[in-house]
């Protein structure tokens, strides 16, 4: 690599500070975000930045709903010690074996490993890796996924557990294969974008006037893929899927989203109520651990027309793997802030291709959308090029609080021309809402608008 920047090298580089805050957004007031498991969520995130002794930063976060962020704001301190120090040039020459040491670290891991709250800021720090990387090689994070060599890209991946399903060889042919039609898929993708569906009419505590209203709105803005919460009773679900049936009509897409309320046997029982919507997926049925149920779920399901979705709550690739491996998921959903980070998501696109499984990645939570259309677009240009079953989860909240916000046209996420994973916050935003100090925190807390933190 051995870039030459303005003044510094990058092997002179180093990391020599990190930086861990505590941001929240008081979401739950409008119930934006609610469903059938999580009914109040306060879409929230740890973020961290990544200083070096150049003047580059990189910036990094994982999603959250509130209580609880304060405790991945611990996990990343305690993971940033690994990182403080090190030389840029040796983590990103060597990404994979970096990676593993996060998250093999000796005594750390034995709080995971690789799940849970350790490996949500796993994915917090190494989000802000990739954003720094692609920052310095002036990038949006696809473009850099891209331009890597197959064998470069593959170097990012840690193949333990995972290479009796997809070895690394495989991955390299699987890639190289791809690329004679690289220039063409990037110039489809920068003239059209990559589809988006919208969950944004359907969070449960929204009252019908508001969700015809939506669904109206994101008609006019010519989405053509719905999404909407279930998992209250078999009468409300079906009047929320009659609703938005009644406005979107039955020539457009509706996806159904259970949030992992039912068991299996409720799961297979309760589609069967409502595959008169004509759903094409029921996502997360049950519990996101549960590969085997959803493999029957899906086995049960896929008579009537409708596909299994999970993923944004699997913990890590190994689940992936075996999800795939049973025949459990027709669309795989890959979240950008869980398990850890692009090095391991990269894992999941690959062997989701081998499975030939689509993935729809999960968005919609703070920054997600941002990140996830980066993962997107270097699938579609590196390993797909098709735009068959694959869309991006979209929702209209909480962009404005990002320096580099998604930009959808035409209901299709356009790709980002600015440098990085389009992962920083802007400044006025962490003034505000950073947890409990920032400015909106303590308006709200002292006009009552929000009750304030007890000890
Ligand atoms: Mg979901």
């Amino acid at each position: 690599m051995n870039i030459i920047k303005d003044k510094i090298t990058l092997e002179e580089m180093k990391i020599i500070a990190i930086d861990i805050k505590d941001i929240r957004f008081p979401t739950s007031l409008r119930s934006d975000g609610s469903d059938a498991m999580h009914t109040d969520p306060d879409y929230s995130c740890a973020y961290v930045t990544i200083r070096t002794n150049d003047n580059i930063e990189g910036y990094g976060l994982t999603f959250t709903l509130g209580r609880g962020t304060e405790i991945i704001v611990v996990a990343c301190k305690a993971l940033s010690k690994l990182v403080l120090g090190c030389n840029v040039q040796d983590i990103f020459d060597d990404f994979g074996s970096f990676w593993r040491k996060l998250t093999s670290e000796t005594q750390l891991r034995w709080l995971g490993p690789e799940k849970g709250v350790i490996h949500l800021a796993t994915s917090a720090i190494v989000n802000a890796l990739w954003d720094l990387w692609a920052r310095i090689e002036k990038k949006p994070l696809w473009k850099l996924l891209v331009d890597l060599s197959p064998e470069q890209l593959i170097s990012t991946i840690d193949f333990r557990y995972t290479s009796d399903a997809l070895s690394k060889d495989e991955a390299i042919e699987m890639l190289r294969s791809e690329l004679a039609m690289r220039d063409s898929r990037e110039s489809c993708l920068l003239r059209d974008g990559l589809p988006a569906y919208t969950t944004q009419v359907g969070w449960l505590g929204y009252g019908d006037e508001e969700v015809r209203a939506l669904c109206a709105k994101f008609l006019d803005l010519k989405f053509e893929a719905f999404k909407t919460k279930v998992g209250l009773s078999t009468e409300a679900d079906e009047h929320r899927c009659q609703l938005i049936r009644e406005v979107i009509g039955y020539e457009r897409m509706l996806m159904l989203d259970a949030n992992q309320v039912w068991d299996v046997d409720e799961a297979i029982d309760r589609m069967r109520t409502l595959a008169k919507f004509r759903p094409i997926w029921i996502e997360e049925p049950t519990s996101p651990d549960d590969v085997l149920g959803h493999a029957r779920i899906a086995r049960e399901l896929r008579p009537l027309g409708i596909g299994i979705a999970s993923g944004e709550m699997c913990p890590n690739r190994v689940v992936f793997k075996q999800m795939l491996q049973a025949e459990a998921l027709d669309y795989c959903q890959i979240d950008s802030a869980r398990i850890g980070g692009v090095n391991e998501i990269l894992a999941v696109y690959l062997m989701a291709k081998k499975f030939n499984v689509p993935i729809c990645p999960h968005a919609g939570g703070i920054g997600l959308c941002e990140m996830v259309q980066h993962l997107q677009m270097w699938d579609f240009i590196s390993l797909h090029g098709s735009k068959e079953k694959r869309f991006i989860e979209y929702v209209d909240q909480q962009h404005q609080h990002f320096e580099n916000p998604v930009i959808i046209k035409d209901a299709c996420y356009m790709p980002p021309s600015m440098p990085g994973y389009s992962t920083k916050l802007t400044d006025s935003c962490l003034r505000n809402y950073a947890y409990p100090n920032g400015k909106e925190w303590q308006r709200m807390f002292k006009e009552g608008t929000y009750p304030a933190p007890s000890d």
